[in-house]
């Protein structure tokens, strides 16, 4: 196939999706597969996105007073067994060390799939006192979670992630840290990847294996199926009771602490994929685009274009604005295919003429628009338009997901709705049959309590209702 087709190449986003998704993984570098079934490399296009989540969050959670550590990746075995929901939630995608140094082990050691064991262990040690109240601790890291097939950024054994574990005096402080991350994690996808979500909490069958109750935040992709892109916990006294984490109170008495932690993971490109890339490819929003602008020389030969070209990266690298200019001998078009599949969120296009009449063409990656902009003051003008693509790509993906939200009041509707495309909303009774029954006709879940809003019957079985649900198939 020839270089100037090979937009071809991606899968048509409107009849294949899945195929269209991993073209575009691979074709624009952000991925490779590794050699063990379900590991993928995050090539420096896509590590570059992960680093400028990473930045935007880390600052986030600094400000609301963590720290950050590092924990090992090994775990005794007999850690896992002491909170008896947990051992069973993570038994069957643990992975095991067995032998090491040429030796069987004393005791195997798991590769870690979350942390909450093992800061327990440790918070066990460090907190005596109502003085050493709270611990608020993140760290980033890698876990594993053993899986037979491979979606990179959506499911893979292992995936690097952020683990925020924190412990509290009493109840309500465990419970509004738990909301407070919540809130974090949903002011950031919204301004950062221009991703509106639903945050909720998650009913008994979803939450975390060893919460009292997990809140989750849910994401709707192009094709209507929901990414959970982030999750917090209230873990109640469950880890403290199983790892003794105990502090002598102000009137004398021990008492547990009150725990919780949160976590958002490399799926969150996965979700920036879906949720913004159409039939060219990617589609990224300026805050975690790699690249910001993408400058093309038109007639680069020609005398003075690429002088212009240089002068107008060095203003905008000065103006702090990520820039990449493409001086390479492909041909202008070829260039614009490549760095529109990438999803650069401007291009700047600049030539003789352009020069000559001190304008730029600037293509916006969002709405595929073209306007002329004057090369005076031409730095002020890119950093407003990227902040101009910022909100529209929010409110553009608000308007695609608002628009497709029902309202169910049956197992039929559910159905209809979810292969339709939609989340729908029902209400439900709150027991597990109707949840099941939902899972099992419509494969769709729960995804979150539609907080504040009421239904009067459950749509499955025509009980009174105590919950309206989300419902939606979900990655
Ligand atoms: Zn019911």
């Amino acid at each position: 196939m020839s270089k100037q087709n090979f937009v071809e190449q991606i899968a048509d986003i409107e009849q294949d999706f899945p195929q269209w998704y991993t073209d575009v993984v691979i074709k624009t570098g952000l991925v490779d597969y590794g050699p063990v079934k379900g590991t993928m490399i995050i090539r420096p296009y896509g590590y570059a996105i992960w680093e400028n989540i990473q930045s935007q969050l880390d600052k986030r959670f600094k400000a609301t007073g963590h720290k950050n550590a590092y924990f090992p990746l090994l775990i005794p075995m007999s850690f896992f067994t002491k909170e008896a929901e947990h051992v069973e939630g993570f038994a069957p995608e643990v992975a095991v060390v067995t032998h090491a140094g040429g030796e069987e082990l004393a005791e195997p050691l798991a590769i870690r799939p979350t942390s909450e064991t093992i800061f327990g262990s440790m918070y066990s040690k460090w907190i005596q006192s109502y003085r050493d109240l709270p611990v608020l601790i993140n760290q980033w890291a890698n876990v594993m979670r053993w899986e037979k097939t491979t979606r990179p950024f959506l499911r893979t054994s292992e995936f690097l992630w952020q683990e925020g574990h924190t412990a509290h005096a009493t109840e309500e402080e465990a419970l509004e840290e738990t909301m407070k991350m919540l809130g974090v994690y949903k002011e950031f996808a919204e301004n950062c990847l221009a991703i509106p979500v639903i945050t909720g909490r998650k009913t008994e069958k979803e939450k975390f294996a060893g919460a009292v109750a997990t809140f989750g935040m849910e994401a709707m992709m192009k094709d209507g199926k929901s990414l959970q892109a982030g999750t917090t916990h209230y873990l109640g006294q469950n880890f403290a009771k199983a790892f003794e984490i105990k502090y002598l109170d102000k009137d004398g008495v021990q008492k547990h602490v009150y725990t919780s932690s949160w976590g958002v993971s490399t799926r969150l490109i996965g979700a920036l994929i879906m949720a913004h890339g159409d039939a060219r490819g990617l589609v990224l929003p300026p805050v975690v685009a790699p690249e910001q602008v993408v400058i093309v020389p038109i007639a680069a030969k020609k005398a003075g274009v690429t002088e212009k070209c240089e002068e107008v990266k060095a203003q905008l690298e000065k103006a702090g604005v990520r820039v990449i200019l493409d001086g390479s001998d492909n041909s202008p078009g070829w260039k614009f295919n490549e760095w529109e599949m990438k999803g650069v969120p401007l291009r700047i296009e600049l030539g003789p003429r352009d020069i000559e009449e001190g304008k730029a063409l600037i293509f916006r990656r969002d709405t595929l628009e073209k306007q002329a902009y004057s090369l005076e003051n031409l730095a002020a003008e890119v950093t407003a338009l990227l902040d101009t693509v910022q909100k529209d790509m929010l409110e553009a993906a608000r308007k695609r997901r608002d628009g497709r939200i029902v309202y169910a009041e049956s197992l039929e509707g559910i159905l209809s709705g979810v292969e339709g495309g939609n989340f729908v909303k029902a209400g439900w009774c709150g027991c597990r049959e109707c949840e099941d029954k939902v899972k099992v006709t419509a494969a769709a879940t729960a995804r979150v309590y539609a907080e504040g809003e009421t239904a009067e019957k459950c749509a499955v079985c025509g009980k009174s209702s105590k919950h309206v649900i989300i419902f939606a198939r979900a990655y």
